[in-house]
């Protein structure tokens, strides 16, 4: 059988004229014209915009335009569904927000004329967020998205977005907001590429749930003109400019056969020969439990549930917080286990109620399971909520700890967990744990193996910043030798060993994980059909070669090359 990543991903140096390179998100192989989203508000409008003397004039003029912006999101918001209307509404939200309200407010009492007191006020708030890092970091993308959104308003210009393209096309640009995103056309726009964003950027989870080929942080890709012909490839994070079009043709009928495959598989997941593999979704709350629980899963590898609690400032009662758990574990029922991770509060994902206030470096400080150092009760009536949503549903959760570094902190979490007739686990993300994972594997039942984190601590690079997207990669061989002791200390006990990070969504680096020895892959429910595809393709045999292949190589492109090699020559 073909494997699924070959045909459509083959080498781009072997055709193209010129590759462009980037992050892959969304799999997927696409050859069309290319059109470039406007992304500035027109320069003449604002050189010639004058505006109000008067500071309380300026400040209405800008109230009325924060209004129509806000008003204008909540209408797309009402529009998309899920994620994006989730990220919709919160971009409204930042456009009537009053602490920006008042930094223009002081600007414009203060002399400024309105638009530098705009652009003064949305600096000092980019600075904060840069400041706090993690998912506010992200979260500039959108208030410059609302800036230029507000100048567009006030000068009287259509606000900035996407052009509606008259044939289908490949949509570039310099990094899109979810404004851009929600309301795309996906029989106009069959591809979205960005020269800025990482693989959790708002772009990347848009066009993961809109299902289309995507590729972010490609370097000089605004270079490229409107209308040029291009071949993007979202596997293999390529953008051929003017590529031979027969060729692309080819490549594109490949990988169309590929998704038709991958739109088939119904599960179960095993090997082609036959060796059982649990494919499991990655959930944050009910409608997402739901949503996965639908598809061909064998349950949930990783509930995060401090997704429930984003938006809530006083922590929730044992039984508040036990409905919500129930609605998630009901979703599965008792035949597909949950895991569920306890509170990851802290760093990028902070809680109002948990996470530690004015930490200097919140990604190495107190967050996750080292929230119990300071409030040990939080974590136990967490547990006793979970134990509630048990019995309400009689299902028999699987519950993880987030950020263990060491055997005693698994041993209390572990006691604690069985107190409560709960089977404990905890996620292997920090070295420290991966190297001791035997000793950890002899106080808990399972691990799993948080691949995001392992590969931010393992090359000490955050995992949001696109500049270290080459560090931050799960591919990385050191990040691979840490997954090989884990697994291994994993057989060696005859204990499960998940993987629920990103990587387990990479259909080529799940046949990597698997020759590793991991037992359970939990990823995005989106991925689920292609990963099962493409281990059908693949012998255990298979798996390990390509493990061993990757193990050896020197660095992340060279493990996936080596990876595919190993794959093809097995055939
Ligand atoms: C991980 O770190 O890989 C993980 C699954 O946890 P999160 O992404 O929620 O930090
Ligand atoms: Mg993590």
């Amino acid at each position: 059988m073909t494997p699924i990543t070959n045909p459509a991903t083959k080498p781009a140096t072997e055709r193209a004229s010129k590759t462009l390179h980037g992050t892959p998100v969304v799999p997927g192989v696409v050859f069309a014209p290319a059109v470039l989203a406007a992304t500035a508000v027109d320069p003449a409008a604002i050189a010639a915009y004058t505006g109000p003397d008067d500071a309380e004039e300026a400040l209405s003029s800008f109230n009325q335009a924060a209004a129509a912006v806000s008003d204008g999101l909540e209408k797309k918001a009402a529009a998309a569904a899920g994620a994006a209307a989730e990220v919709l509404h919160a971009t409204a939200g930042l456009a009537r927000d009053k602490g920006l309200r008042g930094a223009v407010a002081t600007n414009v009492r203060g002399g400024a004329s309105l638009l530098p007191a705009v652009r003064a006020a949305v600096e000092q708030f980019v600075g904060a967020f840069t400041q706090i890092g993690g998912l506010m970091a992200e979260r500039v993308t959108d208030l410059l998205d609302v800036e230029k959104r507000l100048v567009a308003t006030i000068v009287g210009v259509p606000e900035p977005g996407i052009p509606t393209p008259e044939v289908p096309s490949v949509l570039l640009a310099e990094d899109l907001a979810p404004a851009d995103t929600a309301g795309l056309d996906p029989s106009l726009i069959l591809a979205l590429v960005t020269e800025r964003g990482g693989p959790t950027s708002h772009t990347a989870i848009i066009a993961r749930q809109l299902g289309l080929p995507c590729v972010v942080g490609v370097r000089d890709l605004l270079d490229v003109a409107a209308g040029t012909d291009v071949l993007v490839d979202g596997a293999a994070g390529t953008v051929e400019v003017s590529p031979d079009a027969d060729d692309a043709a080819a490549r594109v009928a490949a990988d169309r056969e590929v998704r038709a495959r991958i739109d088939a598989w119904n599960g179960p997941a095993a090997t082609a020969d036959g060796v059982g593999i649990k494919v499991l979704a990655n959930v944050g709350d009910r409608e997402s439990a739901e949503a996965a629980a639908a598809g061909p899963v064998d349950g949930s590898g990783l509930f995060r549930t401090e997704l429930c609690f984003l938006n809530t400032t006083v922590e929730p009662s044992v039984e508040e917080q036990a409905v919500v758990y129930a609605a998630v574990l009901g979703a599965f029922g008792a035949e597909r286990p949950v895991v569920v991770r306890t509170l990851d509060a802290g760093s990028d994902k902070p809680i109002a109620y948990a996470t530690q206030a004015d930490e200097e470096n919140p990604a190495l400080g107190v967050r996750g399971l080292r929230l119990s150092l300071h409030n040990p009760d939080l974590l136990l009536r967490q547990l006793d909520a979970i134990a509630l949503a048990a019995r309400g549903t009689g299902t028999e959760p699987w519950v993880m700890a987030p950020m263990v570094a060491t055997v005693d902190e698994a041993a209390t979490f572990a006691a604690e967990v069985r107190k409560r007739g709960l089977k404990p686990g905890v996620m292997i993300e920090i070295p420290a744990a991966a190297l001791h994972a035997a000793r950890i594997l002899e106080v808990v039942d399972f691990v799993s193996i948080g691949t995001n984190d392992l590969t931010q601590y393992t090359m000490a690079a955050d995992r949001m910043a696109t500049d270290l997207a080459h560090l931050t990669d799960a591919w990385q061989p050191a990040v691979l030798e840490l997954i090989r002791i884990t697994a291994e200390a994993g057989r060696a006990a005859d204990k499960p060993v998940g993987v629920c990070g990103e990587a387990a969504a990479d259909p080529l680096l799940a046949t990597v994980l698997v020759g590793l020895g991991v037992t359970s892959l939990s990823m995005a429910g989106a991925a689920v059909r292609a990963v099962g595809a493409q281990l059908a393709t693949v012998t255990s045999d298979d798996c390990r070669r390509a493990a061993d292949a990757a193990l050896s190589a020197a660095d992340p492109a060279g493990a996936r090359s080596a990876a595919q090699q190993a794959l093809a020559s097995s055939r």
